[in-house]
């Protein structure tokens, strides 16, 4: 199995702290954002041991494509409504994918964006707009668009939009799918028959576009468009199912990237990475962090 985990990303070991972190928890992936997701500020890439994290990623036998990026989620690539959300978002976009580059990973996990007061329609065209406005894109760095729960005016609640947006935009070739199982639940999917959602995947996207999942329980009914996630087995999808998925031969190939929320300020990753490899749920473990 390819598990790993939402890792840290802080002074004073940057990208390298984050592998340990992941090492730690007994993750052979991980997933990072390269500063803080709400804001913009980045530190410069030179402070950042990648070198170091790529010299340690080899000698834990992990390759680099099972370290994911996750864009910064102040990126709305759906706003048309303002124009300096729109350009922020190209540019910031831009350095992102540099950064990415620049880090060795090979996969840029994005929201779609929220199309706010227009409409779906105008938010899909916007978002195709901005993917195609990218100047100097790195070779070998695909953008996973997230499928949504579609919370809001958010764009990417069903496949139909990804597939939609991937195929307007000039380079196809560039553009990938990062399937949070949280989300597509609140979306009104039912993860329940995983091999069904994979099937219509597969109709609608193409599962060779299918390159991240964010295994995630979720606090909410299915089809409530919430987007609020829970750990393992404490949520509306269940520890069953969750194994299931991360056991399904036809996404074996995957990383699933755990994104469940810390207990009492500690991070349960250990525990719920050593549930889904031993197929043993024990919520007491989890409960007593
Ligand atoms: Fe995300
Ligand atoms: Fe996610
Ligand atoms: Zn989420």
């Amino acid at each position: 199995m390819i598990l790993g985990c939402h890792v840290q990303m802080k002074a004073p070991d940057y990208v390298l702290g984050s592998v340990q972190e992941a090492l730690l928890y007994g993750a052979n992936a991980l997933m990072l954002y390269t500063g803080a997701p709400q804001n913009t500020r980045r530190n410069p890439i030179e402070k950042m041991k990648v070198k170091e994290a790529q010299q340690l990623m080899e000698k834990s036998g992990i390759p680099m494509q099972h370290m994911i990026i996750h864009a910064p989620y102040i990126i709305n690539p759906a706003n048309s409504v303002k124009p300096e959300v729109a350009e922020l978002a190209k540019e910031f976009l831009e350095s992102e994918l540099k950064r990415t580059h620049e880090i060795g990973a090979k996969y840029l996990v994005l929201h779609p964006g929220s199309y706010t007061t227009t409409d779906l329609e105008t938010g899909i065209r916007t978002i195709v707009e901005r993917l195609n406005s990218i100047e100097d894109y790195p070779e070998n760095v695909i953008i996973c668009l997230e499928t949504m729960a579609g919370k809001g005016s958010e764009v990417g609640f069903r496949f139909e939009h990804l597939a939609e947006i991937i195929q307007k935009t000039e380079h196809p070739e560039r553009f990938g799918v990062c399937l949070d199982t949280c989300h597509i639940s609140d979306a009104g999917y039912d993860v329940n028959d995983f091999d069904g959602v994979l099937d219509e995947f597969d109709r609608i996207i193409g599962l060779d576009r299918l390159h991240v999942i964010h295994l995630n329980d979720s606090k909410n009914e299915r089809g409530a468009r919430k987007d609020r996630h829970a750990n393992l087995g404490m949520g509306t999808i269940g520890f069953e199912t969750l194994h299931r998925i991360a056991e399904n031969e036809r996404t074996a190939h995957i990383p699933k990237i755990l994104e469940t929320p810390y207990i009492n300020k500690k991070p349960p990753y250990s525990y719920e990475i050593e549930m889904l490899k031993s197929g043993v749920y024990d919520p007491e473990v989890l409960n007593s962090l």
